[in-house]
């Protein structure tokens, strides 16, 4: 079994963030003059996603782009494309989340 989950991930094609519907689509790369693995466009409501990282990285990306967009969504765009919180955020979100999947699972969200 491949260990990338670009092909699984495709079949959730949007997320919600704050209300909005972003779309969400793997392309081959971002941008060919920057090594990007992830991008938002917040008017456009798409969130690009590099195809081929291996499914902790596609996600922890994939968190990241939505962390971009919930302080999109609060107004906060003074901070909302700071890298270094956004990557910190997503890193010990991604963290938490997969620790603890099983007791997350069960809340009643
Ligand atoms: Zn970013």
């Amino acid at each position: 079994m491949s260990d990338m989950c670009d092909h699984i991930m495709s079949d959730i094609p949007k997320v919600k963030i704050m209300g909005l519907d972003y779309d969400i689509e793997f392309v081959e790369q971002i941008d060919k003059h920057t090594r990007l693995s992830g991008q938002i466009d917040y008017a456009g409501q798409v969130i690009k996603i590099e195809k081929g990282m291996k499914k902790g990285l596609t996600g922890r990306t994939l968190l990241h782009e939505i962390l971009h967009g919930v302080l999109d969504g609060l107004g906060y765009s003074d901070i909302r494309d700071n890298e270094q919180l956004i990557d910190g955020l997503s890193a010990a979100l991604h963290q938490v989340i997969k620790d603890n999947f099983e007791i997350i699972s069960s809340w009643c969200l």
